[in-house]
C-alpha cells in the first residue's frame, strides 16, 4: 500500500459492500454529462478559421478512432476492430461534411451548431430507413458526431475507458458497459452514490476482481478528482483521507487478506467434492471473451452463464451473426472440453443498448418492460442472427442455448419456433451445428417458478437467476440503493419458492443450476447445495472461496441446512443460519 497520507481529517462513509478487495489512491470523478453546444454568430472575419476548426477536430478524431482500432485489434482481434472501419467511413462522409459546411456557409453559426443539426438530421434519416443493415448505420454516425463535437469543444471525453492512471472512479451511478470499459489496469476500485450488489455494473466489477463499494448516496459531492481515499470493498467503506493509522490497519488488513486468499488458490486446485463424498459442479459466469482464460485459471467446470448482451453493449452497433459466432467460438474452443451455456441477449432493464436508444425507447418501469426475450421475440432480424451465430458454434463443443426472463410457455414456444427456423436456414445453407444442442429457460419471474411442469415439455434444463426473481417476488429494484436493504435472499418465500423449483424439476428428471450472485456467495452456497441445486455458476474469481466451503462440508450438514432454514419464518433468522455454516466451515488450519 502507497505511503502517502494526508492533513485533511478522515472520513468515513458507510456503503453497500459490492465487491471484496482494499484499494487506496486518488479519486478520479466520473460524472456523465450531456454535452451542450453553444450557438453563436461567427464574426465574418473568422468565417476560415472555424473552417479550419473543423478540419482539425475531424483530424483529431480520425485518429483518435484508429488509435482505438488498433488497441482493440491488439486486445480482442482483427474482427471486432473491423467495427471502427465504418466509424472512420463517417468521418470521410462528403455528404455529412460539405452540408455542414454549407450550413455554416449560409447561416454563419458557429460550426458546432451546424454540425450537430446536419448531423442529427443524417441520424433521423438512417434510424428511418427499413433495412437493418442501413439503420445500424444511424449509431455509428452518432458516436462519431458526439467525438466530433466533443473534439470542437475542447472538451476530453469524460470516458472510463480513457482512464490511464491508476484511480479510485466515483461515479453518482455507472452503466454496466461503463465499468466493462474500465481498463484492468487502470480501475483501482468502484464507488457509486446508487446501486445494489446485484446491479449489473458491480457484477462487472466482481469479475474484474475490482473493488466496489455502492450506496453512498452523495459521495460525488463531497469529493472532487485528485483527493485521496481508502475503499474497502469487504465492510462497505469510503475512508476520505485516511490517517497514518487508519493505512496502517488496512495494511495489516490486507495482507491478512491476502495470505488467505493465497490459501484458497492453492486449495482450488482440488476438485469439489464434499466430505461425505458428493462432487459439486462450479462453472463460470462470464461477460466477456476475454474472460475465458479466467475459466481455466479457476478451474471452472465450463460457463454456467455467458451474458452474451455484452457483446451489444461494447460495440456501437448490433454485432453480426457472423461477429458473434466468432466471439461464441473463441469460448467454445477456450472451454472445451467442458459445456459453454450461452444465454441469448438480456438487453433492456439497467441494460439498455445506449448506442441505439431507438431500439430501446425510455421506460418508467424497465426492469418489468421491454427487456431479453420480449426484445428478442419482437425484433426477429436480430434474434434470428443471434440463434444461429449459437448454432454455429455448437458445431465447435458442448454449447447449450438458454433464454431469459421466461414468463410463461408460450414464450418459449416461440423462441423454441425460431430456433427450428434457424436450423432450416442452416442446413439450406449446408453449415454444420448441433442438432441436438439442449435448451434451458431461465427462471427469474415468479411465473415461470410457478409452472416447472409446464416449462419442462419444451427445454432441457432450467437456471434459477436468482438476482431478478429475488426482485420480482419482493418487488424491490435490484438497483436501488435506498430499498437495498429489503432485498433479502433469505426470505421464506424466496427459499420455498427456490426449493419449489428444484423439487419440480428433479420430480421431472430435469436439472436445476443457480445462476444469480446467490450462488458465489459463500453464505449461501451451501444452502442452495443442500435444497439439492445441481451446479451453481458464479464469477470466476469467486470459486475459491466456494469451492472451500464444499470441500470442508458434509452434503448431509447442507441438507440440514437447507431444512431448518426453510423452516424459519423471518429471513433474518434464515440468514443467521447460513451465517454461522459459513463460518463454522470457513476455519483455515
Ligand atoms: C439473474 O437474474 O440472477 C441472472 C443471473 O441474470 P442477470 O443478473 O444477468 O439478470
Ligand atoms: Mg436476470
Amino acid at each position: 500500500m502507497a505511503p502517502e497520507s494526508s492533513t485533511k481529517e478522515e472520513i468515513i462513509v458507510q456503503g453497500i459492500a459490492a465487491s471484496q478487495g482494499i484499494a487506496y489512491g486518488q479519486i478520479f470523478l466520473y460524472l456523465q454529462s450531456e454535452l451542450e453546444i453553444p450557438s453563436y454568430q461567427v464574426d465574418p472575419d473568422k468565417r476560415l478559421d472555424e473552417i479550419a476548426r473543423f478540419d482539425k477536430a475531424l483530424l483529431t478524431t480520425r485518429q483518435q478512432i484508429a488509435k482505438i482500432q488498433d488497441e482493440v485489434e491488439k486486445s480482442l482481434g482483427k474482427n471486432e476492430a473491423l467495427i471502427f472501419d465504418a466509424h472512420l467511413l463517417v468521418l470521410e462522409d462528403q455528404a455529412l461534411i460539405s452540408e455542414t459546411i454549407r450550413e455554416f456557409e449560409t447561416t454563419g453559426r458557429n460550426i458546432e451548431t451546424c454540425f450537430d443539426m446536419v448531423s442529427k438530421k443524417y441520424i433521423q434519416a438512417f434510424s428511418e430507413i427499413d433495412d437493418e443493415y442501413l439503420r445500424e448505420r444511424a449509431g455509428d454516425i452518432r458516436d462519431v458526431a458526439q467525438r466530433v463535437l466533443q473534439n470542437l469543444l475542447g472538451e476530453a471525453r469524460n470516458s472510463l475507458s480513457r482512464l490511464v492512471e491508476r484511480r479510485i472512479v466515483v461515479a453518482n451511478d455507472l452503466a454496466p458497459s461503463d465499468s466493462a470499459g474500465i481498463d484492468k489496469g487502470s480501475g483501482l476500485a468502484i464507488v457509486t452514490d446508487s446501486g445494489s450488489k446485484t446491479s449489473h455494473a458491480v457484477i462487472v466489477a466482481r469479475s474484474m476482481q475490482v473493488p466496489a463499494v455502492v450506496g453512498v448516496r452523495d459521495l460525488t459531492k463531497r469529493v472532487k478528482t485528485g483527493d485521496w481515499a481508502l475503499v474497502d470493498g469487504y465492510e462497505g467503506l469510503v475512508i476520505l483521507n485516511p490517517s497514518e493509522q487508519t493505512l496502517f490497519r488496512y495494511g495489516k488488513i490486507q495482507s491478512q487478506k491476502k495470505s488467505f486468499e493465497v490459501l484458497l488458490l492453492e486449495a482450488n486446485r482440488q476438485k469439489a467434492v464434499t466430505l461425505d463424498g458428493v462432487d459439486v459442479t462450479l462453472m463460470a459466469n462470464i461477460e466477456k471473451v476475454d474472460e475465458v482464460p479466467l475459466v481455466k485459471e479457476f478451474y471452472a467446470i465450463g460457463v454456467g452463464l455467458f451474458r452474451t448482451e455484452y457483446l451489444f453493449l461494447n460495440s456501437s452497433r448490433i454485432p453480426s451473426e457472423q461477429e458473434q459466432f466468432l466471439a461464441y467460438k473463441a469460448i467454445v474452443e477456450g472451454v472445451a472440453p467442458n459445456p459453454v451455456i450461452i444465454r441469448t441477449l438480456d438487453l433492456g432493464g439497467d441494460k439498455p443498448m445506449a448506442s441505439d436508444p431507438d431500439l430501446f425507447p425510455k421506460e418508467d418501469n424497465p426492469f418489468m418492460g421491454y427487456r431479453a426475450i420480449r426484445f428478442c421475440l419482437d425484433n426477429h432480424g436480430i434474434f434470428k442472427d443471434q440463434l444461429r451465430a449459437v448454432l454455429l458454434a455448437s458445431s465447435l463443443g458442448k454449447v447449450k442455448l438458454m433464454y431469459p426472463m421466461i414468463s410463461g410457455a408460450e414464450e418459449l414456444a416461440r423462441a423454441n419456433a425460431m430456433l427450428e427456423e434457424c436450423k432450416v436456414e442452416l442446413r439450406s445453407r449446408g453449415q454444420p451445428f448441433d442438432d441436438k444442442m439442449e435448451v434451458g429457460a431461465m427462471i427469474e419471474i415468479p411465473s415461470a417458478a410457478a409452472i416447472i411442469d409446464i416449462l419442462e415439455k419444451q427445454c432441457d434444463f432450467f437456471s434459477v437467476g436468482t438476482n431478478d426473481l429475488i426482485q420480482y417476488m419482493l418487488a424491490i429494484d435490484r438497483g436501488n440503493d435506498r430499498i437495498a436493504h429489503l432485498y433479502e435472499p433469505a426470505h421464506p418465500a424466496v427459499l420455498r419458492t427456490l426449493k419449489r423449483i428444484v423439487d419440480d424439476a428433479h420430480r421431472l428428471d430435469v436439472p436445476v443450476s443457480v445462476c444469480g450472485e446467490m450462488a458465489g456467495d459463500p453464505v449461501y452456497a451451501p444452502l442452495l447445495l443442500g435444497m439439492g441445486v445441481d451446479s451453481l455458476s458464479m464469477a470466476p474469481p469467486l470459486i475459491p472461496a466456494v469451492k472451500f466451503l464444499v470441500r470442508s462440508m458434509k452434503m448431509a450438514d447442507a441438507k440440514a441446512l437447507a431444512e431448518k432454514a426453510l423452516s424459519m419464518t423471518a429471513a433474518k433468522d434464515a440468514y443467521a443460519l447460513c451465517q454461522e455454516f459459513n463460518r463454522k466451515h470457513l476455519k483455515m488450519e
